[in-house]
């Protein structure tokens, strides 16, 4: 089955403590895409301007992403710019220039309405909602978000996290929201408001998941080196969706199993700018990781 993710479709300038790079492809959604591109056909939703390099374009195209719902508007394409301290979990965002993400409205072509996994990767939750209210009784919903749209829209994203089945956040993010530090207390704050699963990411600690079958941990996969983590959170969450769209039987039973991949595809995304690692990365690559993780957490 297929997936439609909808989210930023960026250029990303990200500094680190060794390098800097400018205007790579990057935006939630375009991370999330590629990752779940590995295990089933994407619907791709977002917006670009006139200056999008047709080689992010063709990137899109090498990784077999429908691009029907892919706006070309006039004007730039939305620009952020971030820049890592040594310790690589603390990122301090420089710049965020909207471009057309201004007047953006993800109107979804008509083949989109019916596809069954629909992942809303981080943007503004009213456009989240608007998505949503295009489908037609999709099967299988995910939320991401971020500390943004806490803080100047949580109206809107508790309206939409009411109508997801699968809500995903960060642990600082589980924080704000439930006031709660421990993440075990917050997952049944967060199930209060609506969501049948959370999965709360706690970046190279893993991610944690809460559903009716009880809690499940599952660890990032350990790497000696990260080159630039931005995009982790949404290649796990891409990764995660992409294998649930792609794999036979319920939701329920293959969701352990779906982290596990997210986990993994985000671990190539860490070990390269921007794209430029997970581009590179084939299913054969994801296999032997997930083999190894598996492996790591057997007892
Ligand atoms: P992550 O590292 O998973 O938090 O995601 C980083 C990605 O989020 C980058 O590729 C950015 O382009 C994108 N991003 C940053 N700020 C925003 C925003 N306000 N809305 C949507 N996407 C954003």
């Amino acid at each position: 089955m297929s997936v439609l993710i909808v989210g930023s479709t960026a250029l990303d300038s990200i500094k680190t403590p060794k390098a800097a790079n400018p205007k790579l492809l990057g935006g939630s959604a375009s991370h999330a895409a590629v990752a779940a591109s590995f295990f089933t056909d994407v619907n791709l939703v977002g917006v670009v301007g006139e200056d999008f390099p047709k080689k992010y374009t063709a990137l899109y195209h090498r990784h077999g992403l429908d691009l029907a719902g892919l706006q070309v508007k006039p004007g730039k394409t939305f620009h952020w710019s971030g820049e890592y301290e040594v310790n690589m979990n603390r990122r301090r965002t420089l710049a965020t220039e909207l471009g057309v993400f201004e007047t953006f409205s993800p109107d979804l072509p008509e083949a989109y309405c019916a596809t069954p996994f629909v992942l809303l990767a981080n943007i503004a939750p009213a456009l989240q909602s608007h998505v949503l209210d295009q489908m037609r009784r999709p099967r299988f919903i995910a939320a991401d978000t971020m500390d943004l749209w806490l803080n100047i829209a949580l109206k809107d994203l508790l309206r939409l996290i009411k109508r997801v089945d699968l809500f995903v956040l960060n642990d600082t993010e589980a924080h704000q929201l439930t006031e709660e530090d421990n993440v075990v207390a917050a997952l049944p704050k967060l199930h209060k408001l609506g969501p049948k699963y959370v999965i709360i990411k706690k970046g190279e600690h893993g991610s944690i998941l809460s559903g009716p079958n009880g809690l499940f941990v599952a660890p990032a996969f350990p790497l000696k080196k990260v080159v630039d983590p931005t995009g982790a959170g949404d290649s796990f969450v891409g990764g995660l969706m992409g294998y649930l769209a792609g794999s036979k039987g319920p939701v329920e039973t293959n969701l352990r199993r779906a982290m596990i991949y997210g986990s993994v595809t985000a671990s190539f995304c860490c070990e390269g700018f921007g794209l430029n690692c997970t581009t590179r990365t084939s299913r054969a690559d994801i296999e032997k990781r997930v083999k190894q993780l598996l492996r790591m957490v057997a007892v």
